[in-house]
């Protein structure tokens, strides 16, 4: 068993896509330990994205996350972070596999609908940052 952090982002809240997530999610058997919204601070996006503070499109990102609520999710299951990355697809929809959730939703290569941790130690942090243990269930 494997858990892994699922944001939908301000652009899939704003569409009316959490349904549609979820229902892949729970399709897929990732298993919702944890799920609540929140509206980003400017400051928590950064904190959250500090992984790419270096990065030309950080300051644009960070502007995005906070400008509208977002789903935060902890997803469980076997191989969960590898087995979510390949529902959501690329991170360029361009590139995304067909029928992966940002190859069927995203608009851009920022607003791509969903996060998703992309290893084990990411994960810890991100599940950390938004959940504390007694708010994941199983
Ligand atoms: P995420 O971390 O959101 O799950 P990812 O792991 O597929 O996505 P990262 O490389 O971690 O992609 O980038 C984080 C986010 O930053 C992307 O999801 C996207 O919203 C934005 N981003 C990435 N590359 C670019 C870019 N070249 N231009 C603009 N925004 C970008
Ligand atoms: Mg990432």
């Amino acid at each position: 068993m494997e858990r892994t952090l699922s944001i939908v982002k301000p652009d899939g809240v704003a569409r009316g896509l959490i349904g549609e997530v979820v229902k892949r999610l729970e399709a897929n058997d990732l298993k919702i330990a944890a799920m609540k919204m929140i509206h980003m601070t400017r400051s928590q996006a950064e904190g959250f994205y500090a992984v790419h503070k270096e990065r030309p499109f950080f300051g644009s990102l960070t502007e995005f996350m906070s400008s509208g609520p977002c789903v935060v999710m902890v997803l469980e299951g076997e191989n969960a972070i590898a087995r979510y990355r390949e529902l959501m697809g690329a991170t360029n929809y361009k590139e995304a596999d067909p029928g992966t959730i940002r190859a069927d939703f995203a608009t851009d290569i920022e607003k791509n609908v969903v996060h998703g941790s992309d290893a084990p130690e990411t994960a810890a942090f991100e599940m950390g940052y938004f959940f504390n243990s007694f708010e994941i269930v199983g």
